[in-house]
């Protein structure tokens, strides 16, 4: 499994916490009374938003922190308002990027870090996500990245990376990154492959005009539109190309394939939104996504009938895009290979907060995965019972638990819930 999900680790830490104002802290810590009138304003902490009483040293931007680990862990960001002890570099642009989720829009962070030939948006995704392996989940500083990057090896410094891993746990961006190379090796040169189709179609589809749907163009004008939209651009290309959106991506939860029993009864859902492409325009589709209401949207173009013949689809497209129930990321995590089960409100739902070890991990998705290979499973029920805290006792009730292993999972699946009313 990979890391959890964190702040980048810096090798040394930025510029100190004022030592003056950390001795006022500590002393004040002794003394409840102010000890002049500037400590009685409250300052608050820019990372995590609590009370800090340490200011950035190194400029006068007035940024507080509670701790040095907040002040590290908000380096990322503050570099640009700070005086670094160095000049600001692509790879700081390209953690600046990976930090806020979204690609690079500094031109030589683009150019150095592959964004500018990795002319698709699928290729551009990936490779954020690949970047977001690197730096999130395997803990590479921008500094090392920088530092490949000038010696002309950061291929070889991903591949040292991702290879020490098992195959299983290396990401599917990296299965893309060893297919796509020359994306950041320039000595590689592109594969002549034509326009790609599917981003064609959606293009077309999203009413772009036919007379600019280059890559390049249709790359920049969806890299300004909302992440939803973009999303929904993509998945539309998918469909238009008879395909449909993979385990590990986040359309296969919020279009609601995460509602399929398995593989082949997607293909019901994959073929309603075929027709819903045919029924209604791209900014319909988006616009009811967009608004949770795409089971409106099937009811309003006669598609009714199909999709209430999809158990839980309603409850799942409810939530869609943003409000989904964690119990659908659950089913995610034990469905696809490499999706991470450490991420919260699914974390701390399901238990996986409470895993010790990789082992612990395992267990707990191995029971959670009988449980949903039931032919009966009703996710609903589950997600209610985990919002009683009784998790154990519903699964334990429905999936046979080996006595040797009951006492474990009884405490890795507890919860916080039902949290208290006050
Ligand atoms: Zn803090
Ligand atoms: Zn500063």
């Amino acid at each position: 499994m990979l890391a959890p999900h964190k702040f980048i680790a810096f090798a040394r830490p930025p510029d100190p916490v004022d030592q003056h104002q950390t001795s006022t802290f500590r002393r004040s810590r002794h003394n409840p009374e102010p000890l002049n009138s500037s400590s009685l304003m409250v300052h608050y902490c820019k990372a995590c938003g609590k009370p800090a009483t340490k200011l950035c040293s190194a400029c006068t931007s007035k940024t507080w922190y509670c701790s040095s680990e907040c002040q590290r862990s908000d380096w990322t960001f503050h570099i640009f308002d700070c005086n670094p002890r160095r000049p600001i570099d692509s790879s700081d642009y390209l953690a600046l990027a990976v930090a806020q989720d979204r690609f690079p829009d500094d031109p030589q962070t683009k150019e150095d870090y592959g964004f500018n030939r990795a002319l698709s948006a699928e290729n551009q995704i990936v490779l954020l996500e690949l970047f977001k392996g690197l730096i999130l989940h395997r803990k590479v500083s921008s500094r090392r990245i920088h530092a490949w990057r000038v010696n002309g090896t950061l291929a070889d410094g991903i591949k040292g990376t991702f290879e020490i891993l098992p195959v299983h746990a290396r990401g599917a961006y990296y299965g893309w990154f060893l297919q796509n190379q020359w994306v950041l090796d320039r000595s590689l040169s592109r594969p002549a492959h034509p326009l790609d189709a599917m981003i064609k179609r959606a293009w077309a589809y999203s009413g772009g005009s036919p007379a600019l749907s280059t890559r390049p163009y249709i790359m920049s004008s969806i890299g300004a539109w909302p992440h939803t939209k973009r999303s929904i651009f993509l998945f539309c290309g998918a469909i238009l190309s008879h395909g449909r959106p993979n385990p590990m991506e986040e359309n296969w939860v919020t279009l609601g394939f995460c509602a399929c029993h398995n593989e082949e009864s997607e293909l019901p859902l994959a073929a309603i939104y075929s027709e819903i492409t045919e029924r209604c325009t791209f900014e319909e589709l988006y616009t009811a996504y967009d608004t949770s209401s795409l089971i409106a949207l099937f009811d309003a173009k006669g598609l009714k009938t199909l999709h209430q013949q999809i158990p839980y689809l309603e409850d799942v497209l409810a939530g869609s895009p943003r409000h989904n129930k964690s119990v659908w990321n659950l089913k995610q995590v034990i469905t696809a290979k490499d999706c991470r089960p450490d991420v919260p409100p699914l974390s701390i739902d399901y238990g996986f907060v409470n895993c010790r070890s990789p082992l612990d991990t395992e267990l707990l998705k191995e029971v959670y995965r009988e449980f949903f290979g039931l032919p009966d499973a009703n996710p609903i029920k589950l997600h209610e019972t985990a919002m009683r805290g009784q998790i154990f006792e519903y699964v334990g009730g429905l999936v046979k638990i080996k006595k040797k292993e009951r006492k474990t999972l009884q405490r890795l699946m507890r919860n916080p819930y039902p949290l208290n009313d006050s």
